[in-house]
């Protein structure tokens, strides 16, 4: 089974993708952490990232397809796999396609997680203080700008994927335990039994 989750920056994705790779062996792809680790590795790439990221931009779709490119055909995601964060733009999602298609494989669910924007700012503030500030785009300056990237560039790619009847969109203003309980009941498997 293989899921994108969309939704803006603080509504939930990686809270929720982490609990479905856990309860049904699938692999989290975040794009997000994958850059924050070659921004941490300070490579030369890693310095170029940074500075996109920090000014809330997105990184060129080139780079993100090879990463995905790279990710989708490893061993670890033969089960299936959960994106958070990719695809974030029509050229993304289109290359997606292009790339499962080569290896006879699908996106069976797309999961889009519904916030009010000004409920963000007050989740990416806790979060900002939970994590110590790990994230330097955690604030509201360039919370306002990855919204904007996110509501040009990524609410676009949602219709594309509702032509495929695919889409299903979720409260994501409901506690957590709730969203994910909405989500399950959409995937509407049961969990693999563990042995
Ligand atoms: P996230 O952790 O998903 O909020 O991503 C943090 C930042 O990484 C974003 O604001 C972008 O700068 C960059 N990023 C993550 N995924 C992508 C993507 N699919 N396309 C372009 N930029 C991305």
């Amino acid at each position: 089974m293989n899921i994108i989750i969309f939704g803006p920056p603080g509504a939930g994705k990686g809270t929720q993708a982490e609990r479905l790779q856990d309860l049904y062996n699938l692999k989290h792809l975040s794009t997000g952490d994958m850059l924050r680790s070659e921004v941490s590795s300070c490579s030369e790439l890693g310095l170029k990232l940074k500075s996109i990221m920090d000014a809330g931009q997105l990184v060129s779709d080139d780079i993100m397809i090879e990463l995905i490119g790279n990710c989708v055909s490893q061993p670890d995601c033969e089960n299936g796999f959960i994106l958070d964060g990719f695809p974030r733009t029509i050229p993304q999602a289109q290359a997606l396609d292009d790339m499962l298609g080569h290896m006879a494989r699908k996106i069976d669910h797309v999961l889009v997680l519904e916030v009010d924007e000004n409920a963000l700012i007050d989740r990416i503030r806790n979060r900002a203080k939970e994590t110590g500030g790990a994230r330097s785009d955690d604030n509201e300056e360039v919370l306002k700008k990855r919204l904007g990237e996110y509501r040009a560039k990524t609410a676009p790619v949602l219709p594309y994927f509702e032509g495929k009847g695919l889409l299903r969109k979720i409260d994501g203003m409901m506690p957590i335990e709730k969203v994910s309980a909405k989500i399950e009941s959409i995937l509407n498997i049961e969990p693999p039994k563990k042995h």
